[in-house]
């Protein structure tokens, strides 16, 4: 059965979406998700590049500042998640974009919980 491009409801094999609703949700979805594109891609660059160079600052010379940097590029990638939660493309496909966005947001919460984490780990354990 063919599924809601936008809430993964099953639907008829001659339509996209199953109500204008959704139709309109998408179409607010790829429109937002092209305009972001370059700079969320960009950003979520910078803070995995981040994370590894605080890695080795934590195993190699400080570990507390590794810790501390470590734990404020995860928070930048759990708030650019919340508030761009665009999936890979083969997610969004799979799942549809209400459960990929859904998804995202959970990622984007595990990062922020982490960051947290590796903040108290970094202040009160390093
Ligand atoms: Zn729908």
């Amino acid at each position: 059965m063919k599924q809601c491009e936008y809430c993964a409801r099953e639907i008829d094999y001659s339509k996209q979406y199953c109500c204008d609703e959704c139709e309109k949700n998408a179409k607010i979805f790829f429109n937002k998700e092209k305009r972001s594109e370059k700079i969320v891609s960009a950003v979520n660059c910078i803070a995995f590049l981040g994370i590894m160079v605080s890695v080795i600052i934590a195993i190699a010379f400080m570990p507390k500042l590794g810790a501390l940097c470590c734990a404020a590029f995860l928070f930048i990638i759990g708030i650019i998640f919340a508030i761009f939660p665009f999936a890979p493309e083969s997610i969004t496909k799979k799942y549809k974009i209400k459960k990929a966005v859904l998804l995202m947001r959970i990622f984007a919460l595990l990062f922020v919980i982490a960051s947290v984490i590796l903040l108290l780990v970094g202040l009160f354990v390093l």
